[in-house]
């Protein structure tokens, strides 16, 4: 098998059995360089890199390989030079003494491999705000009365909001309550790859008849069936035998079903017949509770200051929030410094720069909005439907959503309590003139340049 292969398949099992974060903070930019005497060089971009890899992950990485290629024993991790060529260093490691049987124990713990859950990921562990409530409400509700209330649940929102977070805890939490239940937790991806292999190996029967058997279906990142109509229809009509016997069924999406391109429309009424639920992005309380959280369960010292500086600087999602803090852990375990504030600086410069790009708050847009077209504050928050007032309000929405991923909820209500589906409306309704208005797609680009001037 290809290097690329092997270390690709290798690669989705890993991502499943450690953090998101983790997995996009020390994977990242690895490969395989070389596969002799079955020992496996990974090359890696960084000395830390290479030292959390063989320290904290090597267990994890010789059992992922091993499932694809039994007879590989041991791993080492080598530098990339950053032409990517040059082996700077080598160290080897002989790892198959190392996975000791309690350990491979304790991972199997973890990852239930028949339902792809991950008990990592727990209701208990996630931290509520203003933004997610309402999605972890439903998913609380759904994991108690399994096929009885919203049937469909449709979670969507951002990367890194906690979609998957939410998806794997009702199944680890229905697992629990009632191990009988076949609970299944899959991403469209992996459905379409299982899809077209049981057509190709002549066990497609077999396998939507197991499907059907599933008490609880969790799909994850539903988008990607955006455009295989194959896999749409086998979808639906796994859909609808689950659905037809009460079974549930829960969703995850980057957008909402009507946003889902080359989505087949009874596909999407479908979506759309239960409830759906938007995450936006977490506000600073909230992403200051996450933090506290994650500190806690690594067991580390951290300032209150520095949570602080971390949370202010970090905006986006809760992933790079964990990169984040796991980065600065790694750091000071590794040079032995204390996590001060200079030192978090230094060692997330290039991640605060990308987040201070963001760095806009609702209030500049509105006021850039309000300057530009000469309207006062008063009238836009007003219920006027003057034209004047009411295209500059739906222009607003729409930049608090695409700059800030602000939830539609809470648009409607800093709009003086608005409902979200108006918030909703006109995002949708600018997002599409901006596609087919050149003239005002041009104004748009222009506005925005305005926002990140203030
Ligand atoms: P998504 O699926 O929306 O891209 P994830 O569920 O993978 O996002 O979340 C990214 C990371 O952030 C995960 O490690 C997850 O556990 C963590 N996370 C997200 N939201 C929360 C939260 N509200 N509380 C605690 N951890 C969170
Ligand atoms: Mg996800």
């Amino acid at each position: 098998m290809a290097h690329d292969d092997l270390w690709e398949k290798s690669l989705t099992t890993i991502e499943l059995s450690i953090s998101k974060a983790n997995f996009s903070t020390w994977f990242k930019n690895t490969c395989i360089i070389s596969y002799i005497n079955n020992h496996i060089v990974i090359g890696v971009p960084n000395g830390f890199a290479k030292e959390w890899l063989e320290n904290k992950y090597q267990s994890y990485i010789l059992k992922a390989l091993r499932e694809v290629e039994p007879s590989i024993s041991s791993i080492s991790c080598s530098v990339l030079s950053s032409d990517n060529n040059n082996i700077k260093s080598t160290t080897s490691i002989n790892t198959s003494s190392k996975i000791s049987p309690s350990f491979q124990t304790k991972s199997d713990n973890i990852k239930n491999t028949n339902s792809n859950l991950n008990t990592r990921y727990q209701f208990d562990t996630f931290i509520v705000g203003e933004y997610n409530e309402l999605a972890k409400a439903a998913c609380v509700a759904v994991s108690k009365n399994v096929g009885k209330v919203y049937n469909p649940l449709f979670i969507y929102g951002n990367v890194g909001l906690g979609k998957t977070h939410l998806l794997q805890s009702i199944g680890n939490a229905i697992s629990k309550q009632n191990p009988t239940q076949r609970v299944l937790y899959t991403t469209s991806e992996k459905f379409t790859t299982e899809l077209i292999n049981s057509i190709k190996n002549g066990t497609a029967a077999q396998f939507k008849e197991q499907y059907k058997k599933i008490d609880l279906l969790i799909i994850d990142d539903v988008q990607f069936l955006s455009g295989k109509e194959k896999t749409q229809q086998e979808f639906f009509h796994i859909f609808n035998a689950l659905y037809q016997s009460d079974k549930q069924i829960v969703i995850s999406s980057d957008r909402p079903p009507k946003a889902i391109n080359t989505l087949s429309d009874r596909l999407r009424s479908r979506f759309e017949g239960g409830m759906i639920v938007d995450i936006g992005a977490p506000d600073l309380e909230t992403r200051i509770a996450i933090l506290k959280e994650k500190v806690l369960q690594n067991n580390f010292y951290i300032s209150n200051d520095s949570i602080q500086f971390i949370a202010e600087n970090i905006k986006n999602n809760v992933r790079e929030l964990e990169g984040a803090l796991n980065r600065i852990i790694a750091l000071c375990d590794l040079q032995k410094k204390e996590p001060t504030i200079q030192f978090i600086k230094s060692s997330l410069a290039e991640l605060i720069e990308s987040n201070q790009k963001r760095g806009v708050q609702a209030n500049d847009i509105l006021n850039t909005i309000l300057k530009f077209y000469e309207i006062s504050k008063e009238e836009i928050f007003s219920k006027t439907r003057k034209k004047t007032v009411v295209r500059p309000r739906q222009i607003s929405m729409y930049f608090m959503r695409s700059e800030l991923a602000m939830s539609y909820p809470g648009i409607g209500k800093y709009f003086g309590g608005r409902d979200h589906t108006t918030a909703l409306h006109s995002y949708e309704k600018i997002k599409l003139l901006r596609k087919t208005d050149k003239k005002f797609s041009e104004e748009l680009d222009y506005l925005l340049e305005k926002i990140y001037e203030v």
